[in-house]
């Protein structure tokens, strides 16, 4: 009996892997890629031949193509409520957010391949995996980083100006993920170290997590204690050479760091709500070299596919201590400051004391020669202008449009309805300055210098309140405050920095 139950059981699961069609990447033998319609229908056949598989649309992009989830799960609860279990991390992977790095979508087609026909079969059973294959579908069809009205998505989280970027936030709230892994490929050929210099990165495998030093602080401390370096390690033993990621390298006199502190980028925003946030850079290889496949897309989206697994397979073995850390951060958020409730406005990379230059390898472009390469190192980050979390913020102007982006969020407000007197720190700004650049191509920011006065104030009917016991409540500070480096008002449309009073601010009490 128990023969035959195991014999059906291995005949029933060899016929349901052999229905499973192969990615339509790997029917056209890997030489071209398919478009995102051919791609949206492949999710549609898993979907259909797997019942631990759904495809969920999640809207459209500009170009009004369909962005869409795959859901992969062994309970049936998630696919249908997607509701998340208690001992089980939720895992979003993004692939292609820029359309001119398209191994990401491929190697997660693969990966969902396997998953449905049973190949790596601890994986769902430990994890509920949400796969946003194609998150830039325009992209892909034009062949463009950006999407149709050439927004830089991937920019775009703290304004939430394009649809795609809105349609994550939703998504991000929907499927609540423990965990974001956001795919992404780096070009080595760069026009001041390569043409001008001769020299090209040699890295495979790019690691970065939420680095913002405003994120919860037991989350960041095992991100970057535990899970990075057993990442980093993992990948490398599997025979891809992995490193920290340090930043774009585009001069052999430059300084390096990390990837960048800013919110308005998925990995730190999706890190402030509470999630293990980590994004891999896999090596773009150039142009101009000899390969199996056009421009080496077969190998890429193995090294990309690669590095997905192996995240998966540690978040699956380290579940335990990532679910203690990943649910409290959603919950209640706690500053990584010794009260708890402190909050940085100032955020920046300064030279890293201990260890003030860093060995990196470069290959020669001519012959291929390798080389390690002496980089100042400016990976740590000075924090500045501690403030403690307020009670609220009130919002004093354009209320409307402010509650239309607040709700966006999923950030919770309250609509004034009758004359209310509170204490508040009036913020008034003396001075606006431009923050001195970085680099060229990095967006310009402003400093504004800001006098805080604690006042009485009388808030009108219609003005809007935004509590900040909420679990999104530094997501929101960090946002709202005119002192913070990632304040709305960097943004284009929302260029309030100007001398004098402040319409929004922080209420000590109300
Ligand atoms: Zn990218």
């Amino acid at each position: 009996m128990r023969v035959s139950v195991v014999f059906l059981l291995l005949c029933s699961s060899l016929a349901w892997g052999r229905s499973i069609p192969p990615t339509p990447f790997g029917l056209e033998n890997k030489q071209s890629l398919p478009d995102s319609r051919t791609i949206g229908a492949y999710l549609t056949t898993l979907d259909t031949l797997s019942t631990r598989a759904k495809r969920v649309t999640l809207g459209t992009s500009a170009g009004g193509r369909p962005i869409q989830a795959l859901l992969l799960s062994a309970s049936p609860s998630f696919l249908r409520d997607f509701a998340g279990e208690p001992d089980k991390p939720t895992v979003m992977m993004l692939g292609s957010q820029h359309g001119n790095e398209p191994s990401g979508a491929e190697a997660l087609q693969q990966l969902a391949r396997e998953l449905v026909t049973g190949e790596h079969s601890e994986l769902l059973r430990r994890l509920n995996l949400v796969l946003v294959v194609l998150a830039n579908p325009d992209g892909r069809d034009l062949s463009s980083r950006h999407n149709a009205n050439d927004d830089n998505t991937n920019i775009d989280y703290v304004a939430l100006q394009a649809g795609e970027t809105r349609l994550l936030v939703e998504a991000l709230h929907r499927f609540d993920p423990d965990v974001v892994f956001d795919a992404h490929e780096s070009g080595i050929w760069k026009r001041v170290l390569t043409r001008e210099q001769g020299w090209m990165t040699d890295v495979e495998a790019q690691f970065d997590m939420g680095n913002n030093p405003n994120i919860d602080g037991a989350l960041r401390h095992y991100t970057e204690a535990t899970l990075l370096p057993a990442l980093i390690a993992r990948v490398s033993a599997a025979g891809l050479a992995a490193v920290r990621y340090r930043g774009e390298i585009t001069s052999l006199e430059q300084a390096v760091s990390r990837g960048g502190l800013g919110i308005t980028n998925l990995r730190n925003y999706a890190a402030m709500q509470g999630r293990v946030s980590i994004l891999v850079e896999n090596r773009l290889d150039n142009k101009s070299g000899t390969y199996a496949t056009p421009r080496n897309i077969a190998e890429r989206v193995r090294k990309q596919h690669l590095s997905m697994l192996t995240m998966l397979q540690l978040v699956a073995d380290d579940a335990e201590p990532l679910l203690a850390v990943s649910r409290p951060a959603r919950r209640q958020w706690q500053s990584a400051g010794a009260d708890g409730r402190t909050l940085w406005m100032g955020v920046n990379f300064g030279t890293n004391r201990e260890q003030p230059e860093v060995m990196l390898p470069l290959a020669r472009f001519v012959d291929g020669y390798k080389e390690e390469h002496r980089f100042r190192n400016r990976d740590a980050i000075v924090t500045r202008e501690p403030v403690t979390l307020a009670a609220a913020y009130a919002v004093t102007r354009e209320r409307e449009r402010m509650a239309r982006w607040l709700t966006r969020h999923h950030i919770a407000f309250e609509t004034v309805a009758e004359p209310r007197h509170l204490t508040a720190d009036r913020l008034e700004i003396t001075g606006v300055r431009p923050q001195s650049k970085i680099r060229p191509g990095v967006r310009e920011k402003l400093q504004a210098e800001v006098a805080v006065k604690r006042v009485a104030v009388t808030l009108r009917r219609g003005d809007v309140l935004v509590p900040m016991d909420q679990p999104l409540a530094p997501l929101a500070a960090l946002m709202l405050d005119p002192r913070s480096a990632n304040a709305l008002y960097q943004e284009e449309d929302w260029n309030w920095l100007q001398p004098g009073e402040f319409p929004v601010f922080p209420v000590v009490e109300y």
